[in-house]
């Protein structure tokens, strides 16, 4: 297939690349970053589109998908299908939808979860919202990229299910991490906690697969100095993100708000910046009640 990347960045660039290395045509374009080896460098979004079948977006939010989106969408050819991978607002997404359906071509919001280690080895979750059509036609890309793709509606919905999905793991890291923190000053062993706790009812993803606690369960960020992973301020954008589809649908997110303001104490004021989301616990170590 020829496909047009554009955003090659953290994420894009390893998934560009594994789409070169199962044998499609892959022409990108990125403001800063280099293009990965084996894909062709276009002067300008939309020459990246213009003979595309596909056309793989990967940016940093929904304002610059629309302003790339409005550069590519009369490029492509009638019939191509926009698919765009970055976490954007789920009104981005659909108002980039509506644009690409009236332009006669097929879109598709279609984040991923899985992380910089998910997009190298080709292991990524695309949850994706668009036509069935469109879906059909990126099947075998998504196939490349990831392990899995959920079809989860119509425009929107991979976003919304994203969203939703990172609002349950912010919220469940940062009680996580706190239990651990109580658990401290109860004199109760770390390991001894996770031992119950991740074979009783409070186990998750995060206490199970991502211990926030160094030493304890399987290597994680925790055991390297809470280096990402997924980094603090990642998680605090999927966070807002949550919170304003919240607003605009009329939705009670009580401890969804939480989370997103703990996560902003966190990176703007605490120096969670750069650090791994789950140094929640360090952070909770040092604090007493108030
Ligand atoms: P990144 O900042 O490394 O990459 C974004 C790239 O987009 C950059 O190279 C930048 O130069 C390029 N760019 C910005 N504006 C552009 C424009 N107008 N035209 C062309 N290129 C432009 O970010 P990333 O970590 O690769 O994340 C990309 C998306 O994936 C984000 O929406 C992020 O939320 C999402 N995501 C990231 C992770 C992760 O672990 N990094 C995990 C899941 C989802």
């Amino acid at each position: 297939m020829k496909i047009g990347f554009i955003g090659l960045g953290n994420m894009g660039a390893p998934m560009a690349r594994n789409l070169v290395k199962a044998g499609h045509a892959v022409t990108g374009f990125d403001l800063a970053a280099p293009m990965p080896e084996g894909v062709a460098k276009a002067a300008s979004a939309a020459e990246a589109a213009t003979e595309a079948q596909v056309v793989i977006t990967m940016l940093p939010n929904g304002a610059i998908l629309r302003t790339v989106a409005q550069e590519v969408i009369p490029a492509m050819a009638k019939g191509a299908v926009l698919c765009d991978c970055s976490t954007v607002d789920v009104e981005s997404a659909r108002a980039v939808a509506e644009q690409a359906a009236k332009a006669g071509l097929g879109a598709l919001d279609a984040p991923v979860s899985g992380g910089i280690g998910g997009a190298e080895a080709g292991t990524l979750t695309f949850m994706v919202g668009g036509g069935e059509a469109a879906f059909e036609t990126v099947r075998p890309l998504f196939e490349i990229m990831g392990q899995k793709a959920v079809h989860c509606g119509e425009a929107g919905a991979g976003q919304a299910a994203k969203i939703c999905n990172n609002m349950i793991l912010g919220a469940t890291m940062i009680v996580t991490c706190e239990a651990f923190a109580l658990a401290d000053k109860l004199g109760l062993d770390r390991q001894k906690m996770f031992d119950v706790v991740s074979t009783s009812s409070g186990y998750s993803w995060s206490m199970n697969a991502y211990c926030p606690a160094p030493g304890v369960g399987p290597q994680s960020p925790a055991d390297n100095d809470y280096k990402p992973g997924f980094a603090a301020e990642l998680m605090l954008k999927d966070l807002r993100l949550s919170q304003q589809a919240a607003e605009a649908a009329d939705a009670d997110t009580p401890l969804g708000r939480m989370a997103a303001a703990l996560y902003e104490d966190f990176v703007e004021r605490e120096n969670g910046m750069g650090k791994d989301f789950s140094a929640m616990l360090p952070r909770f170590e040092t604090r007493h009640r108030s």
